[in-house]
Order: structure tokens, then C-alpha cells, then sequence
């Protein structure tokens, strides 16, 4: 991270929502690989991995018993059941990594982004809303991911009309019709947040400088 007048006081909490399969994975994925100044939040889960996922990159797979340990000793950010599952936010990385400017990337669904929003980070929080171009489009990305079984698809399906529910909530809306085109205006979105002033408080050094400069001219 460079020390010049634009490194944020904190890091951004930059949430991504979206029914299950309008490609939110496949977008943070895009987003990390153009953004050294961010991080993953990884997420634990009592979910059974998927073909492929490992154990601390894709989530931090534990018992339910070990859950809500956690949930009970406060050690969860934001912490929902979503699809049968538990889910939940792991605070201690996102407090380290903001502090350090650092911007945080969650992939929750409305629950875990209404706790985020409601904690005292909450005035750090970006949150984004991903739909599908249709619903059609919807299932067949589910299908085409190949790594659900047609009764986990179906329930993913129906649970796609309450997720969608929430999109007033977010502060953006993008359609995932071209990824190519939504990984551009993510990129747009993430640039003009980290340009506003409030996440600039070393501008009021920068122009203090330039201020001085005027005084030696
Ligand atoms: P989510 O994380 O929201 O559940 P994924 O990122 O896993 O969704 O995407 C679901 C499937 O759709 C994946 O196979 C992914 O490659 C594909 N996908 C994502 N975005 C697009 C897009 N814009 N056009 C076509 N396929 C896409
Ligand atoms: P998946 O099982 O497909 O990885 O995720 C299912 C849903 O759980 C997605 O909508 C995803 O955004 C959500 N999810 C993943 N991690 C978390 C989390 O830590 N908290 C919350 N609230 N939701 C999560």
C-alpha cells in the first residue's frame, strides 16, 4: 500500500448480494484480481464444501457446534442461516484489515448485509446488489455451475423471490448480463466511493501543502 494522500483513514466494507448463481463469486474473483488493495472476507460455514472449495481459501468449513461458539463469544461481524446452512463473518480479520486501509470483500446474503450495515462499521460499508438478467438465465447458471444437485437448485430457485426483495437496500444495482461490462462498472463503483472525501482524510494534508506552496511562491 503506497503512503501518498490518497490512502484511506479505514478500508472500505464493499458487500456483494445477489440470489444464489447471478455471480457474485465469479465478480469478487474478477474484483481481487485487479485490486491489491483488497481482501477476501472468508466466511465460515456449516455447509459441506463443494467439489474443489478448500478449507480457509473458499470458507472456514465448521461444525455447528463450533458456530455458534463462535456466534456466542462475539466473534462474528454478522452471522445468518441462509438455504439450511449457517453462515457468518469472522470479525477479527475485517477489524485488522480495515485499520490497516485495506478494503474488506463479502459475499453475504440481505441478513449478513443488514447487520453489517446496522454495526458500528457500518459507515464503512459499500454495498452492492447483483441481478440476473432473468430468471431463466438464473437457473441455468445454476445449472451450468454443475455443482448442486437438482433438489439444492430448486430450493436456491425459490429462495431467489425473497433475496431479490431486497435490492432497495443496497446502495447500487447492477444487472449481470455481460460479466466483462459488470466487472467495468464494479470497478467504476469501488473508484468513485474511495474518492469521496470522507474516505480521504489525508487530502486535508495534501492541500495544506499546496497551500504552503502558494505562501513560498
Ligand atoms: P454466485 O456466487 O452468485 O452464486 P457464481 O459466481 O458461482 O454465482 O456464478 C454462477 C455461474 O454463472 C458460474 O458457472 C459462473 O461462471 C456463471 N456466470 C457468472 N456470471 C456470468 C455472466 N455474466 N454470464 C454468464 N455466466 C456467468
Ligand atoms: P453458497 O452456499 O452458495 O456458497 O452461499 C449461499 C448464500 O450464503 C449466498 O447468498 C452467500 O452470499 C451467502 N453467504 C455466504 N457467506 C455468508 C456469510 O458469512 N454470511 C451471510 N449472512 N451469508 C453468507
Amino acid at each position: 500500500m503506497s503512503n501518498n494522500h490518497q490512502v484511506n483513514e479505514k478500508g472500505l466494507l464493499i458487500i456483494l448480494s445477489s440470489p444464489s448463481g447471478a455471480g457474485k463469486s465469479t465478480l469478487a474473483q474478477r474484483i481481487k484480481s485487479w485490486d491489491e488493495n483488497c481482501v477476501f472476507s472468508i466466511s465460515a460455514t456449516t455447509r459441506k464444501p463443494r467439489e474443489g472449495e478448500q478449507d480457509g481459501k473458499d470458507y472456514y468449513f465448521i461444525s455447528e457446534q463450533e458456530f455458534h461458539e463462535k456466534v456466542s463469544n462475539d466473534e462474528m461481524l454478522e452471522h445468518a442461516e441462509v438455504f439450511g446452512n449457517f453462515y457468518g463473518s469472522p470479525m477479527a480479520p475485517v477489524l485488522s484489515s480495515i485499520d490497516q486501509g485495506y478494503d474488506v470483500l463479502f459475499d453475504v446474503d440481505w441478513q449478513g448485509s443488514q447487520q453489517i450495515k446496522n454495526s458500528s462499521l457500518g459507515k464503512y460499508v459499500l454495498s452492492i446488489f447483483i441481478l440476473p438478467p432473468s430468471i431463466k438465465e438464473l437457473e441455468s447458471r445454476l445449472k451450468s455451475r454443475n455443482k448442486d444437485s437438482d433438489e439444492v437448485i430448486s430450493n436456491r430457485m425459490a429462495k431467489s423471490v425473497e433475496e431479490i426483495s431486497h435490492w432497495p437496500e443496497y446502495d447500487y444495482v447492477v444487472v449481470n448480463d455481460d460479466v466483462d461490462k459488470t466487472e467495468e462498472k464494479l470497478k467504476t463503483i469501488i473508484t468513485a466511493e474511495r474518492l469521496r472525501l470522507s474516505q480521504q482524510p489525508g487530502i486535508v494534508r495534501f492541500v495544506r501543502g499546496l497551500n504552503n506552496e502558494f505562501g513560498e511562491l
